[in-house]
């Protein structure tokens, strides 16, 4: 394990981890639904609350003013933190929203019969915007199987590929079983056929360095609260040649540069994507988040992450019945497993009984859980984060174990 890592600092920076269940400590694996909060952003958030409430953007007065610097200085910290422009980063209130945005946003420029491209492996949330807009004008919309491993089938991708394919949406980490897809080779593929991009980063931004230049994608989103920010904050990243034919999707106060009874002009991106009162704090709050995991550093919260989920697959897969779905290669942070005729869900109960949580269930991965990998038993997902230790990685393994004995 990295010796640059300070894991006993990095655990007094979460309160949360203090507290017990059922009189247990808490275990908390559960981050790929949502990390924990470290004191220091909370703190600023509480500040921001308690001393500095203002509207931003629009008062001339002192408070307001400093808010909305505060405001800018996010979108330069995220811009930063993905290698972004500023005027890049809109903020949203989450992937989903953020998702929802380019659906709406880009489908008038899909005639009947465009196609677009998504994964076996996606989120919900990047496979129901893409089936509405899909039936709303007409359009066709694909799936890249996966192998038997969970893996993407990349041949099966590039077959898919017609002259009227408009767009590819994908996850660069699948949710569900913390696979990495290699984005780079079919990002490749699709700028070869013109093909727009957009790349899903809810799951591979905590732990992954991020860098859309290199990646040169078209779009590409994540939420605040998976990586140690509030709820309610998300980031949709436009490349800038497409900000100008980006259609607002919805429209309103903050957003424009003058209305008159019958009209509007739209203000300059990325103010026209934002209207209303944006979730100012929290916007700030996941600035301040990303300055602390770039204190911390990406490589090194990979390597640790890795450590752990090496140490994790190592204990599962020694016990009798448990199969982990992916290979450890193409994993970070999350083991999910099957145990033959045992429901996820009374391992999960089980498990909370001792204070662990974990996620159980179809992770809003449907379509991958059911009716690509045939499992009807749900997945157990174990999922690490920064402030997890070795030492919970074999409570939990113990804790497996003693679950299935009583189960069979
Ligand atoms: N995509 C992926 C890969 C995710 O993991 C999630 C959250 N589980 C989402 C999309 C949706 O994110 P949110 O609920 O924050 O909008």
């Amino acid at each position: 394990m990295s010796n640059l890592y300070d894991i006993k600092k990095i655990r007094s920076d979460f309160p949360q981890l203090t507290i017990k269940l059922k009189k247990n400590p808490l275990i908390y694996l559960d981050s790929a639904a949502t990390t924990l909060k470290p004191k220091e952003v909370i703190d600023k958030l509480s500040d921001l609350y308690l001393f500095k409430t203002a509207n931003i953007h629009r008062a001339a007065h002192e408070l307001s003013q400093n808010l909305s610097t505060d405001y800018e200085t996010a979108r330069e910290n995220v811009a930063n933190f993905i290698n972004a422009k500023q005027n890049e980063v809109i903020f949203t209130k989450g992937t989903t929203e953020s998702i929802n945005f380019v659906a709406q946003s880009y489908a008038k420029y899909f005639s009947k019969g465009s196609e677009i491209i998504i994964s076996s492996l996606e989120h919900h949330s990047n496979i129901l915007p893409w089936q509405n807009i899909a039936k709303e004008y007409g359009l066709v919309l694909k799936f890249i199987k996966c192998l038997p491993s969970g893996e993407l089938d990349f041949n099966h991708f590039t077959s898919l590929i017609s002259k009227k394919t408009k767009l590819l949406a994908l996850t660069i980490c699948s949710n569900a079983l913390g696979i990495i897809n290699p984005v780079k080779d079919y990002i490749n593929v699709a700028k070869k056929n013109k093909i727009k991009i957009l790349l899903d980063a809810a799951q591979s931004i905590s732990s992954n360095i991020t860098d859309v230049k290199k990646l040169d994608a078209d779009f590409l989103v994540f939420s605040g609260h998976k990586i140690f920010a509030p709820t309610g904050i998300g980031v949709l990243w436009v490349k800038e040649n497409l900000l100008e034919t980006l259609k607002p999707y919805q429209v309103g106060g903050g957003m424009i540069s003058s209305v008159d009874k019958n009209s509007y002009a739209l203000a300059c991106a990325p103010y026209r994507f934002e209207a209303g009162t944006p979730p100012i704090v929290q916007a700030i709050s996941l600035g301040h988040a990303l300055n602390y995991v770039k204190n911390i550093g990406l490589q090194n919260i990979h390597d640790y992450e890795k450590s752990l989920l090496t140490a994790l697959d190592e204990g599962l897969s020694k016990i009798d019945g448990v199969k982990i779905i992916g290979p450890l290669k193409s994993r970070v942070n999350i083991c999910s497993f099957t145990v033959e005729g045992v429901h996820s869900s009374d391992i999960g109960q089980l498990l909370s009984v001792q204070g662990i949580c974990v996620r159980t269930g179809n992770h809003c991965a449907q379509p991958l859980v059911v009716e690509e990998l045939g499992i009807n038993t749900g997945l157990t997902r174990i999922s690490l984060s920064i402030y997890n230790n070795l030492e919970e990685v074999v409570a939990c393994v113990d804790s497996v174990k003693k679950c299935l004995e009583m189960l069979r």
